[in-house]
């Protein structure tokens, strides 16, 4: 048997047309505003990436380049000047923050109402009372990579591999929200093999390349690897990328998805959508104020 590939690019651009005609359907245009600090190789390419997916669409897009000397007073202070801008809909400030900042507090400091990263506690909790308002993006990103390749998600035993708070753990709550038996491993947890031998659905998030061999895999089972690991270099000097996920494993499942070019594109993808509802948000509490102040006029 050989696995069905579950392409990320063809996913991403069905989630990304989507994005595009709710866009358009509403009366301002979406705004996605990145802070970044500091020139980080890896963060300036992430940036410019989500930057250029979103003029794509049709939104807007503006960067905000700070230097990595900037204090955690001024960056507080932009985002507060960013969230009171009713032209903003999506903020995110890119991570990881220069050892002097406070991650937590900044995070903190963004309306949820903007947190296109999904990453603010009241979202984190929203996320958990299936209230999903804005979810982070790598696990929507799954989900919605899921339903494209219409993978049956309600009362399968789904297992995920790794527990982290952007990954693993907001995974577990939307996949619980669609009816999946969800079952979390992680460093310390035993017999590993025999847990992932039972998923019908297994999502790897750990950042070991080729953690999950063939025999622990259930033949015909569906393995989503979000695993991104840099294992050397090209000929053309370029980073070699490999999954969490042994290539081995098509050998034995019925889907996979591919490291590159499986979650990665759904990760940003996801981004947009999540401006674009943002925007929906915002926009209509906009519209109920001003109907409200209408009719107090008269
Ligand atoms: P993380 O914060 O380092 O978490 C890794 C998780 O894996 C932890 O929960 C850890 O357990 C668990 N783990 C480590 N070794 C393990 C083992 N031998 N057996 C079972 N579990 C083990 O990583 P992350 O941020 O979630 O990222 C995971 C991977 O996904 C990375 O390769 C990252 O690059 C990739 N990623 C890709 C995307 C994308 O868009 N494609 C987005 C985000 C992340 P403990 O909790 O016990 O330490």
């Amino acid at each position: 048997m050989s696995a069905a590939i579950l392409s990320g690019p063809p996913a991403a651009q069905a989630l990304l047309d989507e994005a595009r005609d709710r866009a358009a359907r509403l009366p301002h245009r979406p705004e996605l505003h990145v802070v970044r600090l500091g020139e980080d190789p890896a963060s300036v390419s992430y940036v410019s990436l989500k930057e250029r997916k979103a003029l794509e669409v049709g939104l807007g897009s503006t960067v905000h380049a700070l230097p990595d000397t900037t204090t955690q007073p001024e960056l507080l202070a932009l985002i507060e000047r960013l969230n009171a801008d009713p032209a903003v809909s999506g903020l995110l400030v890119q991570l990881p923050l220069p050892a002097h900042i406070g991650s937590g507090a900044v995070l903190e400091a963004i309306s949820p109402e903007k947190d296109v990263d999904g990453f603010h506690p009241v979202n984190v909790g929203r996320l958990w009372t299936g209230d999903a308002a804005l979810p982070p993006c790598t696990p929507a990103g799954v989900v919605a990579l899921l339903d494209y390749y219409r993978v049956p998600i309600a009362g399968r035993w789904a297992v995920i591999v790794g527990r982290s708070t952007i990954v693993g753990k907001p995974l577990a709550a939307l996949l619980l929200a669609r009816d999946a038996t969800v079952t979390i491993a992680h460093s310390r947890t035993q017999g590993l093999a025999s847990l992932t031998r039972q998923a019908d659905l297994l999502v790897v998030a750990v950042g070991k390349a080729h953690l999950i061999t063939p025999e622990m895999v259930r033949p015909g089972a569906v393995v989503v690897d979000v695993g991104v690991n840099r294992v050397g270099l090209s000929k053309s000097g370029k980073a070699r990328l490999a999954g969490d996920v042994h290539p081995d494993v098509a050998e034995v499942a019925a889907a996979l998805t591919p490291v590159p070019g499986g979650v990665g594109p759904m990760t940003v993808a996801q981004l947009i959508m999540n401006t674009v509802l943002a925007a929906e948000r915002l926009q209509a509490g906009e519209r109920v104020t001003e109907l409200v102040s209408t009719a107090a006029m008269s």
